[in-house]
């Protein structure tokens, strides 16, 4: 089969000729359909993070694919439906988070497309209890993209104990963001869009966006205090000093939303104790979701409640694909076509 990998935290990723896995005990064979294109990829790809990958590895996880076989242990009958590869591959099942729906936060857990080999191939094994099902009417290349970056802004937004009429400002609009404006709409939130390219902006009124700013033009703290402070700030960006700004743009009660992972090198963000204190903020640090919410956000885009905005692109032109995310060159979600 053919599979994207990751030799070397300095090279582009190989195309190689691999054998098609075996499903273990308890595990499924799934042929990849589509696997989305995640910040978190690149990331892994060069080992940018405390806790690194070892290469070779295959990157990916939002792949999403047809059941071929079964290791054993699982239901024959799981054969032929449609499931998602998210990033929580596998979690322990019985620690005091898995018990009390945080397997997110399992200290067992293993990462699809980072300590396992993840979407960026024609085949891929996964645990059966943690691969998702996809419904009818949500087609590969939409559930791609909402298996990582639908999954975690929904997760964001849940957290954020958002009530209606409350505004939410979303810094960084792309493959994550333009999915964040919608769950917080959808949840009755008034959006606020933060970036620095008008033709995100665009997308992001387009997909309900309230009001828009380009932090390249205007100073996004003082026109976010114009529209008078945010309640919520939804962190996507992957740069400290926007968190800072974001910070400094909520109102008394506000929440901060940390969900951005930028690269160790850039250092921490700075939290002013004052205002932490004085106006009772809350930051909060959310990651991914759970297989439920996973399964909440395929309802809702299966009910027509969301849209996707991505590109398709074959999986030889990885490395390109990954240039054009860096270089911010990509609309929304690249997603490679298997
Ligand atoms: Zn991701
Ligand atoms: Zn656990």
């Amino acid at each position: 089969m053919k599979a994207a990998v990751v030799t070397s935290f300095a090279e582009p990723l190989q195309i190689q000729d691999r054998p098609v896995p075996e499903p273990g005990t308890g595990q499924l064979l799934v042929r990849i359909e589509a696997s989305g294109l995640c910040h978190t990829d690149i990331h892994a790809a060069h080992g940018d993070w405390p806790v690194k990958p070892t290469p070779p590895f295959v990157p990916g996880h939002e792949g999403v694919g047809v059941v071929e076989a079964v290791g054993a242990g699982v239901n024959h009958r799981l054969v032929g439906d449609r499931v998602a590869l998210p990033w929580l591959g596998r979690a322990c099942g019985h620690c005091e988070y898995c018990v009390r729906g945080w397997e997110t936060l399992c200290g067992e857990q293993q990462n699809t497309g980072y300590s396992i080999d993840g979407g960026f191939a024609e085949y891929a094994v996964a645990d059966a209890t943690y691969a998702v099902p996809v419904p009818a009417g949500v087609s590969p290349v939409d559930a791609a993209p909402l298996t990582c970056a639908g999954l975690t802004t929904y997760k964001a937004v849940k957290v954020a104990g958002i009530r209606p009429t409350e505004r939410v400002a979303v810094f960084g609009i792309g493959g994550l963001g333009h999915l964040a404006v919608q769950y917080a709409k959808i949840v009755g939130g008034t959006v606020i869009a933060v970036d620095v390219e008008d033709s995100k902006l665009e997308m992001a009124s387009d997909l309900g966006a309230d009001h828009v700013i380009n932090a390249g033009k205007v100073d996004p703290l003082q026109a976010v205090e114009a529209l008078g402070g945010a309640d919520v700030a939804i962190v996507l960006a992957v740069v400290p000093h926007v968190f800072e700004t974001a910070f400094a743009a909520l109102r008394r009660g506000g929440r901060l939303v940390c969900v951005g992972l930028p690269p160790e090198s850039d250092g921490p963000m700075a939290l002013p104790i004052f205002p932490t204190v004085l106006k009772g903020i809350s930051v909060i640090g959310s990651i991914v979701g759970t297989r439920q919410d996973l399964a909440e956000v395929f309802e809702l885009h299966a009910r027509g409640r969301t849209r996707v905005i991505a590109e398709t692109r074959k999986l030889d032109e990885v490395n390109d694909a990954i240039g054009d995310v860096l270089a911010g060159r990509t609309p929304a979600r690249i997603v490679f076509e298997i």
